[in-house]
């Protein structure tokens, strides 16, 4: 029931939609329905959440981008229900590059809203025009450019792992190392997950509750997986040498372990006493 479904391919990479995203189409429809709206009505919504979804996506298109013009490749783009996440092969440990990858999101909100404002502004040049709250088409643009400014502020905020908490992280490691400079973003990100939980309990406001877990967990899995590949690298720093190719065991007398290598690479230490 879970699994993603593929829509297809742009900018060269595949889209995905997971199957909890549907749940949240679902749940607007059933809440306007049940709050006395027509089907007409609740179905407008629907519409206007994919519109959403579609600016999310072209979001992680900009992350994607970006990575792109450091040589780094996007595996593919899945859309959550709390959002989008672009799946890059790796993040540019370059505090610049990484800094210039996320802003490139939000970037593209930004400039979808400055051009809906754009077309409005023009509209109303070329015509006398107001936009028109009986005309559907007027409305959507006018939602969609708020919903386009709000994604760009809220994804600036400088909770890690989202974007903003990325810049803080990249900034931080331009002083600190990358393992701490993560620690600390990451705290801050759970001190943030903190107040949207509480927030989410007292307003109350499942999506919050949501986003704080979100945020909580993927931080905390990242700060692992940061902490995992320092340690990693550090051994690799540490570990006897080998001949260039070299695949098999090399004993090394300080730590008293077997170091295994691979094509000259090290990929993991036999502890005999263990
Ligand atoms: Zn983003």
């Amino acid at each position: 029931m879970f699994r993603s479904l593929r829509l297809g391919r742009f900018f060269g990479i595949d889209l995905y939609v997971h199957g909890t995203f549907w749940l949240l189409p679902l749940f607007v429809l059933l809440t306007g329905l049940s709050a006395g709206c027509s089907l007409a009505a609740a179905g407008a919504e629907v519409g206007f959440l994919f519109a959403v979804f579609g600016c999310v996506f072209l979001h992680e298109v900009g992350h994607a981008l970006a990575a792109r013009a450091y040589g780094v490749g996007t595996r593919d783009i899945t859309l959550y229900p709390v959002g989008g996440v672009a799946s890059l092969d790796r993040m540019p440990e370059k505090p610049g590059q990484e800094i210039a990858i996320a802003l490139a999101g939000p970037a593209v909100n930004l400039v979808i809203a400055g051009a809906l404002f754009a077309g409005f502004v023009g509209a109303a040049f070329l015509t006398p025009w107001v936009p028109d709250p009986d005309n559907a088409l007027d409305v959507l643009g006018a939602r969609l450019m708020a919903a386009n400014l709000v994604l760009t502020a809220f994804n600036l905020l400088p909770v890690f792992p989202m974007d903003g908490g990325r810049v803080l992280r990249a900034a931080l490691a331009t002083r600190l190392t990358r393992v701490r400079a993560t620690e600390v973003a990451a705290g801050v990100g759970a001190v943030a997950a903190g107040v949207f939980l509480v927030a989410g309990l007292v307003l109350p406001h499942f999506g919050l509750v949501l986003l704080a877990a979100v945020v909580w967990l993927l931080g905390q899995a990242e700060l692992a997986g940061v902490r995992a590949r320092a340690a990693a690298a550090e051994w690799e720093a540490a570990a006897p040498p080998a001949a260039d190719g070299y695949t098999g065991l090399v004993w090394d007398e300080t730590r008293r372990v077997w170091v295994q290598y691979r094509d000259g690479r090290v990929v993991g230490v036999i502890d005999p006493e263990e």
